[in-house]
């Protein structure tokens, strides 16, 4: 008789329980886990980032339609779920009179998919309950404490859970530490110059009623959070969006206050393209693919790849790829750009640029080369005589990203190239992950660079986000800074914020609200329960990456998530999955499988509850195969 306990009652800790539920369907005769506790402190059954309590205006970034949180089942695999809907079938079939207007396929508001993750759990946990007892707990699990063969945990009510062999630690986003240096130094440099300070968060969970109407304020960070501050000050303060046209005007309701946004780019993180992507569509790559990187590492002879040299070759060649096709096709010629697509992929040596003869026969020099970097720093080597000159160049770069994002993410070249991105990136985890690119290249070229650029150009909201953008702007509620903005105080009096880049601006603020919510290292993180079981020795931060000073995650065996102890050996009975794990794995913050798709959430899920069932001696327990994923 086993005991499993999960903690954490997010997408990731969801995920978990419903393999359990598969990999109990299939258990043999005699081989029997006995209880589960469902251990969340937050929102029991959604996990806070989704708790359905949060206001409507933010949303979701992924579209219904593609949103799951079944598994994709592989041959053999039991049908346990009567009923394996996405979010948008949810929507479809729900009798909820609310959430009948989330008919089409769209970006629902958080709360709903919360709803939706609510429903899911109970799903499961009915499922559960007809193999093993469950017990749903909600509470903070602070410590966890070794018992000969198994586990206590300690919760912050006093309860003890006892007699866990195996425990899933799936603790997703933590709070920042309220007494890390960073967030010190601002707090003294904000109260020494009488100015409210909100500390990053997610914003649903920011104290933001006590920004007044009128009032200025800064957000420093123009990413996914900004759009959210900005969406809870105006649209959630009562404002309304009107269509003229097809602009967006923005009606106010004289309770939001004035927002300054700005970051190191000044550029608001870009709109998405719109999707054309079908259900279970799989990009077909040339260039990026298994076959070229193990080439690569067989002629190297290096199992370790660099990533600028070795990797980013064949996704630059692969974006390419997508976007001269698109804007051969958009110049006017399909039967050109079949062409040009065939051979580019069988001519094209990814690590040289695309060859003269290509370059001229198919006038490619016509369309602005495929930058990164130029992407990311529009405005960088400008200098603006004053604010009106940088918000009008501003505008006009933002009105041409929502022209190029509306032309789609097949169409439009430079959305179909940048989306290349999202549709590799499984393959790119397991390119990155564990080792398998040179520390030093991981750390510099992979982490400091690329990814902060895939950040800004690929993850962004959907077009309509940045539509109210600039209907806000017009409307005189936000102003956004030039590159490199500042935050300067003159203690006892104010705080003001300028960019060295745009002349003769430099507005007062009066609360300060960090908009960027960092991914913290294990160290420093708030919770109480990784602190204990650093200190005790059950868990330790990954000693590489501490080493190098970007934060380890919870070090974790790569082949199926169990946890390493400060003495280096697998711990047993205890795993970790998603953000915690953060370097050494990439890329966790994810929330949800993809319909029709064997995704790496899934799959992260799924290797992990087949080695804890395995480590109880659950027999018989059908083998995991690895899949490929990307079909290659
Ligand atoms: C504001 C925001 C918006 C996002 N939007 C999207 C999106 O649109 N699409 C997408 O794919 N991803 C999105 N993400 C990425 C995000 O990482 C995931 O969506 C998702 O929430 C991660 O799931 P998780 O289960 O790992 O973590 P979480 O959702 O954070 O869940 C972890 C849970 O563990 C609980 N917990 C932690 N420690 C303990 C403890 N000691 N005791 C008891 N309970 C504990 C917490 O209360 C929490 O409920 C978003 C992230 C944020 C912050």
């Amino acid at each position: 008789m086993k005991t499993v306990a999960v903690i954490g009652t997010g997408p990731r800790g969801l995920s978990v329980l419903e393999r359990l539920a598969i990999g109990l369907a299939k258990k043999p005769a005699g081989s029997e886990v006995d209880n589960i506790f469902i251990i969340d402190s937050s929102c029991v059954g959604a996990g806070r980032i989704w708790n359905p309590a949060q206001d409507e205006c933010l949303l979701m970034n992924t579209l219904s339609s593609h949103v799951t949180m079944f598994s994709e089942l592989q041959p053999g695999e039991p049908e346990v779920f009567a009923r394996r809907l996405t979010l948008q079938e949810w929507l479809n079939t729900t009798d909820i009179e609310s959430l009948k207007k989330y008919c089409a396929d769209s970006f629902v508001p958080r709360k709903i998919y919360g709803l939706y993750l609510k429903w899911f759990f109970s799903e499961v946990v009915e499922k559960l309950q007809t193999y093993t007892s469950v017990t749903v707990v909600q509470d903070e699990v602070t410590d966890i404490a070794e018992d000969r063969a198994s586990y206590n945990l300690l919760t912050k009510t006093g309860a003890t859970l006892k007699g866990v062999d195996s425990v899933v630690l799936a603790l997703g986003h933590d709070r920042c530490k309220q007494d890390s240096t960073a967030v010190e130094t601002t707090r003294t440099q904000m109260t020494c110059s009488n100015t409210k300070y909100i500390m990053a968060d997610s914003a649903a969970d920011m104290d933001l009623d006590c920004v007044r109407p009128g009032e200025s304020v800064f957000v420093r960070g123009l990413g996914l959070g900004f759009y959210d501050v900005t969406a809870r000050l105006t649209q959630g303060r009562g404002g309304i969006f009107e269509s003229q046209g097809n602009e967006l005007i923005y009606r106010p309701s004289g309770e939001e206050p004035k927002i300054y946004a700005g970051s190191r780019s000044g550029l608001p993180i870009p709109a998405r393209g719109r999707n054309q992507k079908p259900l279970g569509y799989t990009q077909t790559c040339h260039f990026f693919t298994v076959t070229r990187i193990n080439e690569r590492r067989m002629h190297s002879g290096r199992f370790s790849l660099s990533f600028t040299s070795d990797l980013y070759p064949l996704i630059q060649a692969e974006m390419e790829h997508a976007y001269y096709v698109a804007a051969l096709i958009e110049a006017g010629g399909r039967s050109v750009a079949e062409a040009f697509a065939s051979e580019h992929s069988s001519e094209r040596d990814p690590y040289r640029s695309i060859r003269a003869q290509t370059m001229s026969r198919y006038q490619l020099d016509r369309f602005p080369p495929l930058s990164l970097s130029d992407l990311a720093r529009p405005f960088s080597g400008m200098k603006f005589g004053n604010q009106h000159a940088f918000m009008e160049t501003l505008i006009q770069r933002i009105e041409w990203d929502t022209c190029e994002a509306e032309k789609g993410n097949i169409d439009g070249p430079l959305k179909a190239a940048l989306d290349v991105i999202r549709d590799v990136r499984d393959l790119l985890r397991t390119s990155v992950e564990f080792g398998h690119i040179d520390h030093d290249s991981f750390v510099s070229e992979f982490k400091h660079h690329f990814e902060p650029l895939i950040a800004l150009l690929t993850a962004g909201p959907p077009i309509f986000r940045q539509k109210e953008l600039l209907a806000l702007i017009r409307a005189g509620v936000v102003q956004i800074m030039g590159p490199e903005v500042k935050v300067d105080s003159i203690p006892g009096k104010y705080t003001y914020v300028s960019s060295p880049f745009v002349l003769g601006y430099c507005p007062r603020i009066e609360t300060y609200i960090e908009g960027m919510l960092p991914t913290p290292s294990v160290a420093q993180r708030q919770a109480l329960l990784v602190s204990n079981l650093l200190e005790k020795g059950l868990i330790r931060e990954h000693p590489k990456f501490k080493l190098i000073g970007i934060g380890g995650g919870i070090d974790i065996t790569s082949n199926n998530y169990q946890v390493v102890n400060r003495a280096g050996d697998n711990q047993k009975g205890m795993f970790c999955l998603g953000i915690p794990t953060e370097n050494p794995k990439w890329f966790t913050q994810v929330g949800s499988g993809t319909a029709r798709k064997i995704s790496s959430f899934t799959m992260d899920a799924k290797v992990l509850v087949t080695h804890l069932l395995k480590e109880l001696e659950l027999k018989n327990y059908p083998e995991y195969k690895a899949v490929s994923l990307n079909g290659q």
